[in-house]
């Protein structure tokens, strides 16, 4: 009997020794699971360009995922973070604002803000909600950022291309118009100046030398243009050979006028042919603005002036004056 006892007890104590090592070895292997889950997750949030946070206003802490890193270096906690210079400094006043609207209470926030990245700024989606424990304040916020900085470049560039003329790389008709209205508007006090270039029987260049020449005189007065005038002007292809530039608060008028005659003599240094024996030229009509005309006024008073200059031999430039509306208006020269 102390035998089969023994036996019984040797057995029982095997069967639990078993029991423990496969307990273990099913704590190791969830252990491990959970690691390799971990390490997945980490792996992924690393190289992912959605960042979770979580702002615990309570002890004034932050925690975030691994590829938060970069800003979190710099901002560990959260009073640190609510005053990061990391933050575009025009976007302060955003993030100022989506920081109140939560803290007041509002389950979700959502806004856009650019934060340095590697010293480049990237701009970011921001989406906070609230996790309200207490009634008055929130003591946990989670975050989402996500870069969509891509998409914020490529709908730039397809506005700009919206707003460009294809061959020039000037502003289109439809940009050029806008703006200088949008110009007027904005600055109604400033004295600004209007301005038309039509070149000079461009269908007879067409015609001798050929389209692809008439192409290049295109492009050689929309070069000379943007050399002539300051980055600050507005200058578009308005027409097929017409052409328009904004001058913003500009000096004297007697300036201005060197400045348009020097525009006309410069037209006329392009050259064309094989020796270069045909010389480009342009007419230019004027109107100075004193603050009262809209876009479209100021364009048929320096379409007038350009209008004397065509029929009075072309070539030249002239300013719009009021007599130019007068029946027996005689154009004598600018
Ligand atoms: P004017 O001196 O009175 O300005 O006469 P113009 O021959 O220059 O003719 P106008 O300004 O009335 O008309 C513009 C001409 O420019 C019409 C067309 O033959 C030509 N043109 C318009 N767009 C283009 C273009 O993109 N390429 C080329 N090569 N020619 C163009
Ligand atoms: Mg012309």
């Amino acid at each position: 009997a102390a035998v089969s006892l023994c036996l019984l007890l040797l057995a029982a104590l095997i069967r639990t020794r078993r029991a423990c090592r496969a307990e273990s070895e099913r704590m190791r292997s969830d252990k491990l699971r959970l690691e390799l889950s971990e390490e997945r997750y980490r792996l992924m949030a690393r190289n992912s360009d959605v960042i979770i946070f979580e702002l615990n206003f309570a002890d004034r802490t932050i925690e975030a995922s691994e590829n938060f890193d970069w800003f979190l270096d710099k901002c560990p906690d959260l009073d640190s973070f609510l005053n990061c210079d990391r933050l575009h400094p025009e976007d302060r006043g955003e993030f100022d604002r989506l920081m109140r609207e939560i803290e007041d209470n509002r389950s979700n926030v959502t806004g856009e803000l650019r934060l340095d990245k590697n010293n480049q700024y990237a701009w970011f989606s921001v989406l906070l909600s609230s996790f309200a424990d207490r009634p008055d304040k929130p003591a946990r916020v989670i975050g989402k950022l996500s870069n969509i900085d891509r998409e914020k470049r490529e709908k730039a560039l397809l506005e700009l291309r919206a707003m460009t003329d294809m061959m020039t790389g000037l502003f289109n008709k439809a940009a050029t118009e806008r703006m200088i209205s949008l110009s007027l508007a904005e600055n109604p006090n400033q004295t600004s100046a209007l301005l038309i270039l039509d070149i000079d029987n461009l269908k007879s260049l067409n015609d001798t030398l050929g389209h692809a020449e008439g192409d290049r005189a295109i492009l050689q007065v929309a070069a000379t243009m943007k050399k002539h005038f300051r980055t600050t002007d507005f200058i578009g292809r308005v027409g097929g050979d017409e052409f328009m530039a904004f001058l913003r608060n500009i000096g004297s008028e007697a300036k201005l006028r060197n400045s348009v005659s020097s525009l006309v003599q410069r037209l006329s240094r392009i050259r064309f042919g094989e020796a270069g024996e045909m010389q480009l030229h342009g007419s230019i009509g004027a109107v100075v603005n004193t603050g009262a005309d809209c876009f479209e006024t100021l364009y048929k008073k320096a379409d007038r002036a350009l209008y004397y200059v065509k029929r009075n031999g072309k070539n030249d430039y002239a300013f719009y004056s009021h007599e130019m509306e007068l029946g027996n208006y005689k154009f004598t020269g600018n």
